[in-house]
């Protein structure tokens, strides 16, 4: 396979190829091997962050080629950062792998149909709010629909994979709705994205009455995008930026902190100036922008008073990668979840990717069940009530691992948690997943 060779060497888009700066920062250490879910699960050199990374360091130099083998290695990775959290050189790996996936865009050796299929419904569904409602409503119809689980049975296994992970307790999606209490406090911008908003209708409703809880009036920049994430680890950094641009310019007119429900979301938010670094007349404002960026947990922990309160029953939370390993949030989730009054119980592993990692389930489908099913057995062996988690994406995989395992235990966004426990001084408990 031939392909130009300018200043990035061997890349066939030079213009995004990982920087040689970043590939050289890695020391062949190890110490990233043991942190990487896809080398615990192979074993294999080249499955781990130091071999993705000497691949692309071999491209760089000119000493391979982009084949199928090597993309495959890269396409196999979580993206969950994982290896980065612990990696004493400081390498910025999620920074080498967007951009590794971005020569992968250009020129895909295997699976081009799925990859071409991919960038447009990305570009074209999930980057467009109005086609992506339209899209998503026939999915959440099927999710509370009481006799998907027939048809569920009837699926071939990917399909029903995918089919089993919909949350049925969502309810109407999130639309920007009258307040249940008149707005009053320091004002809150929040940030409803994309999924979240069509999926995930109920968790912006809770998270909407938990930091009016905490005192915070929520507004709602009007007009704002997908964040872009999904568009970044695909390797379509054009319409990542893209949609970075719209979105610092819709909140620029808007006050106070980026409050952020999603875990993925929150991380790539707090990256636009990464992103859009050296981009004139966008760096400064992307910088500005990132720095107003909070997860929920992250800007509840900081409030003076919150309210305390009586949730019953024994809960994990699991953190999810984007949320612990990029953006160093483990210790506010769990705060919080005791002073709502949880019994908090630790899994093993409550901290590796779960497998879900944006699109990964549909790219990668047996890797993913290989986590998934790991995680189930995490929560068969704690017998939780509730498994807490932060994003969507994980919250998603989590159901699909309680019905696969055929558990009893309710999956709750953090949001949801807190949202009962300061409603109901009682004990806002839980309910079983059906
Ligand atoms: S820990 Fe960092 S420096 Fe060490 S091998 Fe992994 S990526 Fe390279
Ligand atoms: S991002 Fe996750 S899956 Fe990819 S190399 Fe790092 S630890 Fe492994």
């Amino acid at each position: 396979m031939g392909f130009e060779r300018g200043k990035g060497g061997a890349w066939p888009n030079p213009a995004e190829a990982p920087a040689p700066a970043d590939l050289a920062r890695c020391v062949h250490c190890g110490l990233c091997l043991t942190a990487c879910p896809t080398y615990l699960v192979t074993g294999l050199e080249a499955e781990s962050p130091r071999g993705r990374i000497q691949l692309a360091r071999l491209i760089e130099e000119g000493r391979a080629e982009l084949t199928p083998t090597v993309q495959a290695h890269w396409q196999s990775c979580l993206q969950c950062r994982a290896c980065e959290a612990v990696c004493p050189s400081g390498v910025p790996y999620g920074r080498i792998q967007e951009h590794a996936r971005a020569q992968i865009q250009v020129r895909p050796a295997v699976g081009r149909l799925g990859l071409r299929v991919r960038r447009l419904v990305l570009r074209q569904v999930v980057g467009r709010p109005r086609l992506l409602a339209v899209a998503a409503a026939p999915v959440r119809w099927f999710a509370q629909w009481r006799l998907r689980g027939l048809v569920e049975r009837v699926l071939p296994w990917r399909l029903r994979t995918m089919a089993r992970q919909l949350p049925a307790n969502q309810g109407r999606p999130f639309r920007f709705e009258g307040r249940e209490t008149e707005p009053s406090g320091p004002p809150v911008q929040l940030f409803v994205g994309c999924v979240m908003r069509e999926l995930f209708g109920e968790v912006h409703r809770a998270t909407v009455r938990v930091l009016e809880g905490a005192g915070a009036r929520v507004e709602f920049a009007r007009g704002q995008r997908c964040c872009g994430a999904l568009h970044a680890h695909e390797g379509d950094l054009e319409w990542a930026r893209r949609l970075a641009k719209e979105n610092i310019a819709v909140f620029e007119g808007s006050e106070g902190p980026i409050v952020v429900n999603s875990a993925g979301c929150g991380a790539a938010m707090k990256e636009y100036g990464q992103l859009l670094a050296g981009v004139p007349g966008w760096a400064e404002r992307a910088e500005a922008f990132s720095a107003r960026v909070r997860d929920l947990s992250e800007w509840l922990a900081g409030q003076p008073r919150l309210p305390r309160g009586a949730f019953r029953g024994r809960v994990v939370y699991q953190d999810a990668c984007h949320l612990a390993h990029v953006q160093g949030i483990r210790r506010e989730p769990r705060a919080l979840l005791e002073l709502a009054g949880c019994d908090l119980m630790e899994t093993e592993g409550a901290d590796v990717c779960c497998g879900a990692a944006g699109l990964y389930g549909v790219v990668q489908p047996r890797m993913s069940a290989e986590l998934r099913r790991r995680k189930a057995v995490a929560f068969a062996a704690t017998s939780p009530d509730a498994i807490v988690t932060a994003n969507p994406g994980c919250h998603l995989q989590y159901l699909g691992a309680v019905r696969e395992a055929g558990l009893r235990v309710e999956v709750l966004h953090l949001a949801e948690v807190l949202d009962r426990a300061w409603r109901d001084s009682t004990g806002g408990g839980v309910r079983a997943e059906g």
